[in-house]
């Protein structure tokens, strides 16, 4: 949507882009403490919409943050946004700030959490990269440790992935591979991984310490019903590195074809076969 025109849901009512601003106060920006999602929109029609949602409320669950209106207006909100910004194939962002407080940490202390609703468009990767793939690197910052703050929760605190991106960004890696506090692998910065070997579907399950990506979800659906067989299982490096195939989900970059790491070829250096029926059948999918 184009600046003049763009508006943005914030606490119940769509405003003018440039009135769409929330307070230095909150802890949202004080503190990274808040909850978000981020959600595709194809051919007018929010994908797995609920999902999202659901996933939301569990972030929200998770670090005591009560959303100060239920999921079926959520839902509705969120539409609402979508249609008056004439949204047909785009993105939306979802943000739950804690609300403003004191400079101190007492959630107690804060109120009025802002609930955020951005529908505009998306680019992320250029087309290209779908094509050749993507060479990605290790980052050496490692995933959060779950009991420290888990991963499976959405949170405004995305400090781990930045410095973990950086560290690819500075490598010319346009997404970095994270591996957990016991050396195995978890995901990359924004995106689940996946590998093929010998026919099998490969990606490291929850407990690995990842965000259990909607677009995972979707892409294990797909194989599943092709006939593939997919398989959560602890991932090493080395399982990559040997892998005949490699891809990443998320619901920004969809389904992308990931050639190397660090520097190995994985497979032939090229997206493979079960890569590329895969996003075809995403790509199908997400307009069905
Ligand atoms: N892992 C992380 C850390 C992410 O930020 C994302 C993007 N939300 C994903 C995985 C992919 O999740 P989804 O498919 O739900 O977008």
């Amino acid at each position: 949507a184009d600046q003049a025109t763009q508006k943005v849901y914030l606490n119940g009512q769509l405003v003018d882009k440039q009135q769409a601003v929330v307070s230095v106060y909150d802890h949202g920006l004080l503190y990274g403490d808040g909850v978000f999602e981020g959600i595709r929109v194809y051919s007018g029609k929010v994908f797995r919409h609920e999902d999202h949602i659901d996933r939301l409320y569990e972030s929200a669950k998770a670090i005591r943050l009560e959303i100060p209106i239920d999921k079926s207006k959520m839902l509705a909100a969120v539409n609402e946004t979508v249609a008056a910004n004439g949204i047909v194939d785009g993105y939306v962002r979802l943000v739950i700030t804690r609300g403003s407080g004191t400079l101190g940490l007492d959630i107690r202390r804060t109120s009025d959490p802002q609930v955020i609703i951005i529908a505009d468009t998306i680019s992320l990767y250029p087309e290209e990269l779908y094509e050749n793939g993507l060479r990605i690197i290790t980052a050496s910052t490692i995933r959060n440790h779950p009991s420290a703050l888990s991963p499976r929760i959405k949170s405004l605190n995305y400090l781990n992935n930045i410095m973990a991106k950086i560290e690819g960004t500075d490598a010319d890696s346009l997404e970095a591979l994270m591996l957990n506090h016991k050396g195995e692998v978890a995901e990359c910065t924004g995106d689940n991984i996946f590998i093929v070997k010998n026919g099998v579907l490969k990606t490291p399950p929850t407990d690995a310490g990842i965000l259990e990506g909607v677009t995972r979800n979707v892409a294990m659906e797909l194989a599943r019903e092709a006939g593939i067989e997919v398989v959560e299982m602890t991932l090493l490096r080395h399982d990559i590195y040997i892998a005949d195939e490699c891809f990443l989900t998320g619901t920004a970059a969809e389904v992308i074809p990931v050639v190397s790491l660090d520097g190995r070829e994985i497979g032939d250096g090229k997206p493979g076969p079960v890569t590329q029926k895969l996003r075809q059948r995403f790509q199908e999918y997400v307009r069905e």
